[in-house]
């Protein structure tokens, strides 16, 4: 491996150490010069080799399924992202409602209570009342 470190292309700098991720040779280690780019088809000086053997039939299609596989999954994985953000976002504001409802019943609860105290006070004027006007009655009438 020492021999490709050393090595410079036509341009006069030392070659790049790149990873061809080709449907024909994915995962290939290769040497080139440093201005080639796969992306925009830009191969500066032409240098060019392949530092690993070539591979197999099945080593290539093992591969393309692997890396197929693993934008599937990296796919799932950012629609999942997503739902977990709106999951999350959901819950907030869920938890908020769920807030504003507990503080509706208490109030409710609150004014249940005080009508039923003033219910029961009217109960027991009325009461009193008609004591005192039973007792007025037999009192006069008697
Ligand atoms: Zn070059």
């Amino acid at each position: 491996m020492a021999r490709f470190e050393e090595k410079r292309c036509g341009c006069g700098f030392p070659v790049a150490r790149r990873t061809s991720w080709t449907h024909d040779n994915p995962g290939r280690k290769f040497v080139a010069c440093k201005f080639f780019n796969h992306e925009t088809g830009q191969r500066g000086c032409n240098t060019f080799e392949w530092v690993d053997e070539e591979i197999l039939d099945w080593q290539r299609d093992g591969t393309n399924v692997l890396i197929a596989e693993k934008h599937r999954l990296s796919t799932d994985l950012s629609i999942l992202r997503t739902r977990l953000a709106c999951t999350e976002h959901e819950k907030g504001h869920l938890a908020s409602e769920l807030n504003m409802l507990k503080n509706r019943k208490n109030r409710a609860e609150i004014g249940l209570m005080e009508e039923e105290n003033s219910r029961n006070k009217l109960l027991v004027t009325c009461v009193i009342v008609s004591v005192v006007v039973s007792f007025c009655i037999v009192k006069l009438f008697g």
